[in-house]
């Protein structure tokens, strides 16, 4: 993997270890050149379904999306990065459990209110009812964002 600071061919692992309840692995890489260090994680790629959304369109499954809408649910919330990762490896698995090709949004929408609960219990009740009257991710976190503008005023 090239430098990220000077761009150098040649980088170093220097630890390597599991991350996410085993889904993913956390490395540091040190470059031969410059000696700056940095990290990378890496995740296996498996086929995900695409996502259904309310209006009947088709789009891919986003998990960046998803680690957005679930990031500022849980601002200011005490919990960690790595138990939203695990949350989203949670939602992954489920969905590849599924075996379909396609899902409803509904259906991922539901799972994700369900690893918010175990996350936290405050965020949850906070952002439930508004999940459930859009049903569709995205507006769910256009819904989120407001929400967060209305905090901040
Ligand atoms: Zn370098």
């Amino acid at each position: 993997m090239h430098c990220p600071f000077c761009h150098e061919t040649d980088t170093k692992v220097i630890d390597s270890r599991l991350v996410a309840d085993g889904g993913q692995v956390r490395r540091r890489r040190e470059c031969q050149e410059c000696r700056e260090r940095f990290t990378t994680f890496e995740i296996a790629e498996l086929l995900m379904p695409k996502v259904i959304k309310q209006d009947g369109t088709r789009e891919p499954f986003n998990e960046q999306k998803l680690r957005n809408g679930l990031q500022r649910a849980l601002e200011k919330r005490p919990v960690s990065v790595e138990d939203i990762e695990s949350s989203l490896e949670n939602v992954r698995h489920y969905l590849q459990a599924l075996g379909e090709r396609e899902v409803k949004s509904l259906v991922i929408g539901e799972r994700v209110m369900e690893e918010l609960r175990n996350l936290d219990e405050v965020a949850y009740v906070r952002f439930a009812s508004v999940y459930r009257s859009f049903q569709d991710l995205s507006e769910f976190q256009q819904e989120i964002n407001r929400l967060q503008e209305n905090t901040e005023e």
